[in-house]
């Protein structure tokens, strides 16, 4: 059943142009394919109803399960990290609501997405096929592990935390890779930037963060 908010006229039309403008285009996001993306997803559909109002804020929102859509700034931020073409194969760890597999599927081919939450990843899902992204692949699952299946990708986006940057994932990544990741502390992070040179891993950090922590399937922090 698509939702009658999915189809109705779109009010938040200026609010998304000025959250392009003021919070992305103004902070030195530059990449037109990224800013387009931008433009286009109704962020206002991936937040729960009661935070719709905020959804185009500059700040990340809550999401129910204690998880969190980024700030969009940091959602464009990773995302233009990554240098995406628009024949990239791209996985993401931490679908959560789905906001930043849509963005990603604008711009690229094919988007895998990993949830360890069930309901988080089926509700995503739901959304995802009702806006009719048939290149977005949610998957309920451990991210930790990566997903062999559709191995090697263009570029990784890991936007939950793990301690250090599980091997599964650098052994995924293609030759040329670009893999952006908040490594560190629970609540102390950097962002880190991985490029695959001649199978080495080359890494830069690029931004402080706070991304919620990588779990496994108990609930323990990776
Ligand atoms: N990218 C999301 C934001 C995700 S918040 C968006 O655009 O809305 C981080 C998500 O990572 C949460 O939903 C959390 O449940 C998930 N997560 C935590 N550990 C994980 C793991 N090991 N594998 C996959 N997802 C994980």
């Amino acid at each position: 059943m698509i939702r009658a908010e999915t189809m109705s006229e779109d009010r938040y039309l200026e609010e998304r142009e000025q959250m392009v403008r003021k919070q992305l285009k103004q902070r030195g996001i530059s990449d037109e394919r990224v800013l387009s993306a931008f433009r286009k997803v109704k962020r206002h559909l991936f937040v729960p109803d009661r935070y719709r109002d905020l959804a185009y804020s500059d700040q990340p929102l809550p999401i129910g399960h204690d998880q969190t859509i980024s700030q969009p700034y940091i959602v464009a931020f990773m995302t233009e990290s990554l240098d995406l073409n628009a024949t990239d194969t791209v996985l993401e760890i931490g679908t959560g609501s789905g906001y930043q597999a849509a963005i990603i599927a604008e711009i690229c081919r094919e988007v895998y997405t990993i949830e360890i939450l069930p309901s988080l990843g089926a509700s995503a899902r739901e959304l995802l096929d009702e806006l009719n992204y048939s290149n977005v692949h949610v998957k309920v699952g451990d991210g930790y592990k990566g997903w062999d299946l559709h191995a090697p990708y263009d570029a990784i986006i890991v936007t939950c935390s793990p301690t250090h940057v599980p091997q599964a994932l650098k052994d995924q990544l293609s030759e040329d890779g670009r893999m952006i990741i908040p490594v560190g502390k629970k609540y102390a992070q950097e962002l880190v930037l991985l490029r695959k040179k001649k199978g080495e891993l080359v890494e830069d950090s690029v931004l402080p963060v706070r991304f919620v922590p990588m779990v496994d399937d108990g609930g323990k922090r990776y």
